[in-house]
């Protein structure tokens, strides 16, 4: 796949200009080709390719909707996008692997929880049940559960492969995708908007935001104060080695804390026949900083001297400092994991990649839990598009559609 790099002025008057060529950028411009396959189309990105951000470091999980607010759009959005995954995986002859997940509770003070998970997946309208120990034995006989949830809808992709298929079909229609065009300048005028870039300068009538990890600099940069602000917190995972790929069979999760949005360390059987086992959450230190010794001042400063990032540090600082030592303690992460696969030994998994989550935090000190558009005159800002925004991507586009670009 190519993707041009522009230089200099573009005469083209686009209908919209899409910043992002993440999974929700590609999603939204996909659903707008759907809606009107005479739009003019540009998605612009900063690095060399599509999916190079959290769409291309994540857990490759195709989520059902299970833990989300019964009326959220991420409860929706997530249901319904596990549908369209698997369609188009299936449609385009991509990898997917419908293979069902558990989440187990470990603990007896963790039982009511997992009931209340198991609510809220009905109540989201999903085909799931309850294991009792001896059916988790059957399905996954290294667990230790006290009891389950089977959830048999959520499964496996390998998400950079649907990015790099949406970015075909959205070329062969006639869209653009520009990439290394990292925007520095926005300008909204009465009837149109100007983007600029270090290299080129573009015009569109409408301009959706769907830059991540940056998505609030973008709207700041569009004249818009969103209320929230990105804090990055990496996701670092450990890989199973082969020879214990027995271990795992499912996608095995433990019940999350309820105070967060992150689903805690799990085992994923992944597309390549590996087992991952991650993600924690910590603390990043820069916005796209994949190493623990990653550095950014102005990332770093902006986080620092935000008011809510030190309500939430004051409320929430034992959990994150236990972060931090299983961050960088193999053996004290091994601990955490051996939570639910008791057999796990240290030797038994090595250091993988990470992921960076772009995760919108109020000024109150609130971690935005569901999926988040600010609108603006000729823009539209997508502000927090975290997990499950991958599985929901093409839906979040239709939803935009919907929404925001009917009459387009
Ligand atoms: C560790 C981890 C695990 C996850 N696991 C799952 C999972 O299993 N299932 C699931 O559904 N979701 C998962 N998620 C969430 C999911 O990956 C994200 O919600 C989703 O990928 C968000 O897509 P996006 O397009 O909004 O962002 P991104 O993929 O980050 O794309 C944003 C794009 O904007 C570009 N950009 C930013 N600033 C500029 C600029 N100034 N100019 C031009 N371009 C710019 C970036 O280069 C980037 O390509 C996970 C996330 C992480 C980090």
């Amino acid at each position: 796949m190519i993707f041009p790099v522009h230089h200099g002025e573009n005469e083209k008057m686009y209908d919209v200009i899409i910043i992002g060529a993440g999974l929700v950028g590609l999603g939204t411009a996909n659903a707008l080709q759907e809606h009107n396959p005479r739009l003019r189309l540009l998605v612009l990105d900063k690095e060399k390719g599509v999916a190079t951000h959290q769409s291309g470091h994540n857990s490759n999980v195709v989520h059902s909707g299970i833990y989300y607010t019964p009326g959220s759009l991420k409860a929706r959005l997530a249901k319904q996008g596990n549908r369209t995954t698997y369609q188009f995986c299936q449609e385009h002859g991509l990898y997917y692997d419908r293979c069902g997940k558990v989440v187990v509770a470990t603990q007896q003070k963790e039982l009511p929880l997992l009931e209340n998970i198991y609510q809220r997946g009905r109540q989201n309208g999903l085909e799931i049940s309850r294991l009792s120990q001896a059916e988790l034995k059957e399905r996954e006989p290294y667990v230790n559960g006290l009891g389950a949830i089977l959830v048999p809808d959520a499964g496996i992709v390998n998400y950079p492969e649907i990015a790099e298929k949406l970015a075909e079909i959205i070329q062969g229609k006639g869209g653009d995708i520009h990439c290394q065009q990292q925007v520095n300048a926005i300008h909204e005028h009465a009837d149109y908007i100007e983007v600029h870039t270090s290299q080129a300068r573009y015009q569109g009538k409408q301009l959706v935001n769907c830059a991540g990890l940056h998505s609030d600099r973008i709207a700041k940069l569009a004249g818009y104060e969103t209320g929230m602000k990105i804090v990055p917190f990496r996701g670092e995972y450990y890989v199973l080695n082969s020879n214990k790929n027995y271990l795992v069979n499912h996608l095995i999760y433990p019940v999350p804390n309820p105070d967060f949005p992150f689903l805690g360390v799990h085992f994923t059987r992944m597309h390549n026949g590996k087992r991952d086992v991650g993600p924690n959450a910590v603390l990043a230190f820069k916005r796209e900083g994949y190493r623990k010794t990653d550095f950014s001042l102005r990332d770093l400063t902006e986080t620092l001297i935000y008011k809510g990032f030190w309500k939430i540090a004051t409320r929430y600082f034992d959990e994150g400092m236990a972060e931090m030592r299983r961050s960088f303690s193999h053996k004290l992460f091994t601990d955490n994991a051996r939570q639910l696969i008791p057999a796990l030994q240290p030797e038994d998994i090595t250091p993988g990649g990470s992921g960076v989550r772009a995760q919108a935090l109020t000024a109150e000190g609130k971690l935005v839990d569901d999926f988040h558009f600010v609108v603006g005159r000729r823009s539209l800002h997508v502000c927090n598009a975290p997990s499950p925004a991958a599985t929901a991507s093409m839906e979040i586009g239709r939803e935009i559609v919907r929404k925001y670009f009917s009459a387009l």
